[in-house]
Order: structure tokens, then sequence, then C-alpha cells
């Protein structure tokens, strides 16, 4: 009986190795990686010589059609396939009324998910969310164990902003996460710092976008780092750092996984690429918070990476327009960017091409760590059994970034004009070609949701 499809002829990168190999899907399913006379046949074959086969690059960072995004589902997801990114995790948020609200009135969890999983019924590729906790509502603590049960099990708490919660707050949901065996994802920054300063930028009239990096300073960001890990420390949670960008930063956390087994964190693929000079040059198209630090920051990631003590890269993707760039002070920009589309060969080409990262190392961060952090197990690998979510890399292949070939629905790119080496070919998710050469070719609706699993940190 021939199988679907069979990729032959490409190299195979997995988290610890890379082969020459043929691989072979039935069903939506990897069923065979081996030598072409071991592999079974395929109605359908695709010649993959001279690309890596990798698994599909799993983002656990992503803003898609809420109220830090303009893409829907198809844009958004289209940008994630023609990335070479199989799933991503959204946010389902906890609704709040506020400035940065859409919404009328509160709202639970539970009804956020719900939320997410119907605008998700035009995904490309497959998806799951955090559980965003916006209110210090003790309410919440009751209903995690159910939402756990509904197979989110990671909860995302800021420090800063209208939805910020006092570590009074964080530190009794920590304690009930520790209960459910989930995972902390923070967003850390510490507020008071943050807002004292933009207040005297404010009052300066500081509203060049090249002061916006010293409102926001990495110290801010190690000062509230330091405290939430510890709390998790402290209850015995899983921490996860999110976008991580500064040397300080990464730091603290490193030395709170002394016993290695319940802190981690990601940094996000602007902090290895962009140093703030790139806010002299695109101004508030590159306004992001934890604000784009100094050189040796991005050095200090990559060395954070190496080390292990940063495990993985992120997009933190916010689809946005460059109407809403276009102001006369930095603190009346939207913050955050898009790059979905072009964050695989962004990483590659600082990572690997250019400082000597190996293939294995870039699947490991950017696909089976995730899948292995946040409770996929049928994600970032190539193992028979597991997803057939699957992409095809040209690394020699020379291209310039421009925002005119975006998928998403923002009109830029805060990487426009780069030139990279290493190209998305073709992207499969569950067996079906949903990015062929630069096009997205997927349905919508082919993306699912996907329920997590509880995730096992001390494999
Ligand atoms: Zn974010």
């Amino acid at each position: 009986m021939a199988v679907d499809l069979r990729i032959s002829g490409g190299t195979v990168v997995t988290a610890t190795d890379s082969f020459e190999a043929d691989v072979a899907v039935d069903d939506g399913r990897i069923v065979a990686v081996g030598d072409a006379g071991s592999v079974p046949d395929a109605e359908e074959t695709v010649d993959a010589s001279g690309l890596l086969v990798m698994p599909g690059m799993i983002d656990p960072h992503v803003h898609i059609e809420d109220h830090f995004s303009v893409d829907t589902y198809e844009t958004g997801t289209g940008a994630a396939a023609l990335g070479g990114i199989t799933t991503y995790i959204d946010f389902a948020w906890q609704a709040w009324v506020g400035e940065l609200s859409q919404y009328e009135e509160e709202g639970t969890l539970l009804e956020g998910i719900e939320e997410k999983r119907e605008k998700g019924e035009r995904a490309v590729v497959d998806y799951s969310v955090h559980g965003a906790i916006t209110r210090e509502d003790p309410d919440v603590l009751e209903e995690l164990a159910d939402v756990v049960d509904a197979g989110v099990t990671s909860f995302k708490m800021f420090t800063a902003y209208e939805i910020g919660l006092g570590n009074g707050f964080m530190n009794r949901v920590l304690e009930r996460i520790a209960d459910l065996d989930a995972v902390g994802v923070f967003h850390t920054e510490d507020p008071s710092v943050c807002d004292e300063l933009t207040d005297q930028f404010k009052r300066e009239g500081k509203g060049d976008p090249e002061w916006y990096p010293q409102s926001r300073p990495d110290y801010a960001e190690a000062m509230a780092a330091e405290d939430a890990v510890r709390m998790a420390r402290e209850a015995g949670a899983k921490y996860y750092g999110i976008h991580t960008s500064c040397r300080k930063s990464a730091d603290v956390l490193e030395s709170f996984r002394e016993d290695g087994s319940k802190v981690r964190a990601e940094t996000c693929t602007h902090y290895l690429a962009l140093d703030d000079s790139i806010y002299g040059e695109v101004g508030n198209q590159a306004m992001i918070a934890p604000p784009i630090r100094k050189p040796d920051d991005n050095e200090a990631m990559f060395e954070h990476l190496r080390r292990g003590s940063l495990d993985v890269v992120s997009t933190d993707h916010c689809g946005y327009m460059l109407e809403g760039k276009q102001v006369d002070n930095w603190w009346e920009s939207t913050f955050g960017a898009n790059s979905l589309q072009v964050s695989l060969p962004v990483v590659h080409d600082e990572a690997v091409n250019k400082r000597g990262f190996s293939y294995p190392w870039l699947v490991r961060v950017m696909s089976t760590n995730v899948a292995q952090t946040f409770g996929l197990p049928g994600k970032g690998t190539l193992d028979p059994g597991t997803d057939a979510d699957i992409v095809l890399f040209d690394p020699g292949e020379t291209y310039t970034i421009t925002a005119a070939d975006n998928a998403s629905a923002a009109d830029f790119s805060i990487y426009e004009g780069r030139e990279v080496t290493g190209r998305v070919k073709r992207t499969f998710v569950r067996g079906e070609l949903v990015a062929d050469d630069g096009d997205v070719v997927g349905e919508p609706g082919h993306g699912q949701f996907v329920e997590r699993d509880l995730p096992d940190w001390e494999v």
C-alpha cells in the first residue's frame, strides 16, 4: 500500500542530528524516516534535494486577531505558513475593561478561549493559546483547573500596563499553578520605574523614538524578572520568561536555574537581529516592549542560547499598520511589529550563518524545545507517529526581505531591505501543503486548535 506523501532526497534535521533521509507521511502523520530503500512508496513524491527537512517551527508568542494585532486568523496564519511556522501559541484574554481593551465587560479565561477558538476557525496552521490573566480577581484561581482541562496549560501574567498584576496576586496565582503543575508565563518590566521615566520624558518633550529604550531600561526588566522568578521558586511553579531582551534579565533568570528544572525562557527574533540604532532608522516601526537593546545585549542573547540558559526564540508577532506608527511622539505609537513570516530566515542567518550555530540547535530553539516546554508531544519532532508538520528550507538561497511580500495585514517590516541567506520553500501542516514557494496554498480552516498536555520539564 502506498502512503500519501514522500519527501525525498533532502537532509533531515532533528533536535540532535542531521542526515540524508526520506520522510514518509500518511494520514497526516509521519510514518517512516530512513534510507530511500526503506521508506514506503507514495502517491505523491516531493523532491527535497538540496533542501533541509525540518520539523515545523513552533512559535509560543504570537498575537493574532485581538487587541494587539490587525491580523485576522487568515492573514496571520498565512504569514506563519510562509515562515515555516506550523503551530503557534496566541493568547486567550480574561476580558478586562480599560484603555487597551476592546471589551465592554469583564469575562473569564474560558470565555477568552472560546472567543479565540471561534476566530481560529479560519486558521491555516495549528494553534493554541496561553490563558492571559489581566485582573486581580480571585475567581480566576477557581477557574484555572478547568482551563487546564480545556487544554490550556500555561498562564501569562504581566507586571506592567493596565493589565499588570501586583506581586501579591501573582504569588497567589503561582501557588495555584504549582498545584496544577501548569506553567507561569511572565512579561516582566518594573511598572513604577517605566511609568516614572515615561512621565518624565513626556514632560521634557523627549518624544523622538531614539529616547524610547531609556524609558523602559534593562534593569527594570531584570528587577521585575527577579521578583517573579523568585516567587515561582518559592511556590515550586514552572516559570517561563517571555521576550527576554537584555543581558541583565537573562543573567537573573539563569541564576535561578540552579536546580535545572523549573525555569525556562525565550528571547525574540528582534532581540537577536536588531539593536537600538533601529530607532534612528525606522522610528516607531520598532516600538516594541521591552525595547530593542544594545549590541552587547544581542550578543548576550546568543551567549545564553549557546549555554542553554535561554531555551526558545519566538517572534512576539503583532500585526500593526504604519498609520499607527506615524505619530509625533513615541508614546502615542502602537507597540509591536510583525515577523512570523521572516523569523526563521532571520534567525537562521544571524545564528547559523553568522555565528556558527548548528541546524539541530535551530530546530531545538524554534521547535522541539517549544513543544516540550508547552506540552505538545505530537509536535516539534519528525519521529514516526507524530504530526507531519514539516518545513522544507533552502539554506543557500539569498533574498531580500520586503513588506511587499507580507501575508500579514501589516504594511511594513522592521527587516525591510535586509538580505538573508536561507529561505522557506514549502510548509506542511499534518501532511497538507500550506505554503509553496512564497504562496499561501493552505485552506483556511485546515489549522486546528491543539489541546496541550501539562508539560514535563524533568526530561
Ligand atoms: Zn507579546
